[in-house]
């Protein structure tokens, strides 16, 4: 059932905007219309990865006008300045407060694109939408990395989520344990979150050089225009977490229900 209500706010009189912000468009320049989607299905794998590589110009309904005009679009203004130079190709640093706010960029843009997957609707956590409408925060256990890809005008994105650690029998209602890795251009983030301790994003460590965490705890940044990863680490990394969960899951988390991208009904985790 289509999403009627802001994401973020709960509120009505929805509008239609852009999942990317049209400066990204603008800057690099794209006019014509880009495919629609791929699917790209990784073969022996208990769970099905989903890819998207989605036009820059497409529209959901899936915020309130308050919100889009409001602190979204204020957050999607500076993050703007921020990456431009970025996406430029330029070196230079990032301060804490920079990389702070590239970090509630991303899961906005999470959270927007989880929201305007064909079929699904919102599954993310609300509890986490409405926080970081509220206060600006990010979820107590949630992670956020940045690196680059030759990606050059593409927008890229693919998300997942997890419902994990079934209570007495009982599911809990939607996922608990989720992230999203998008690209645009040459920029990728990775964005993750979880209630559950025993997968709290301080156990995830990346092996790959050129990935920087951004949050929590950022310290400042020497900024290295360079391209670090290769198209397939990029989908090898979006999908890293879900993955050693997936793999460390013990017979008694067999439970475990997995979804996503397009998916609207669960895939079955490892037995
Ligand atoms: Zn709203």
């Amino acid at each position: 059932m289509a999403q009627r209500r802001c994401i973020f706010c709960g509120g009505g009189r929805l509008t239609r905007e852009h999942i990317f912000g049209e400066w990204f468009r603008r800057l690099v320049g794209i006019e014509e219309p880009r495919p629609g989607s791929v699917t790209h299905h990784v073969p022996g794998s208990a769970v099905e990865h989903d890819f998207e590589a989605i036009p820059s110009a497409r529209t959901a309904r899936v915020v309130c006008q308050e919100c889009n005009n409001g602190w979204m679009s204020r957050l999607e203004q500076e993050a703007s300045i921020i990456l431009t130079p970025l996406l430029q190709g330029q070196s230079g640093t990032l301060s804490e407060a920079d990389l702070e706010t590239l970090a509630l960029w991303a899961f906005k843009t999470a959270y927007v694109l989880d929201a305007a997957s064909p079929g699904s609707g919102a599954s993310f956590p609300a509890a986490h939408r409405y926080a970081l409408r509220e206060g600006g925060e990010l979820p107590a256990r949630s992670g956020v990395w940045m690196t680059t890809w030759p990606g050059t005008t593409t927008i890229w994105t693919s998300h997942w989520g997890l419902t994990l650690g079934a209570d007495e029998g009982r599911e809990a209602d939607g996922p608990n344990t989720y992230g999203a890795t998008f690209a645009l251009g040459p920029m990728a983030f990775r964005v993750y979150a979880t209630t559950m301790a025993a997968v709290d994003p301080r156990y995830f460590s990346d092996t790959i050089p050129g990935i920087v965490r951004i949050h929590p705890d950022p310290s400042p940044l020497a900024w290295q225009a360079k391209f670090w990863l290769t198209a397939e680490q990029l989908e090898e990394w979006a999908f890293a977490i879900p993955r050693l969960i997936e793999q460390n899951a013990t017979n008694g988390d067999a439970d475990a229900a997995f979804w996503r991208g397009e998916d609207s009904a669960p895939i079955r985790g490892p037995q």
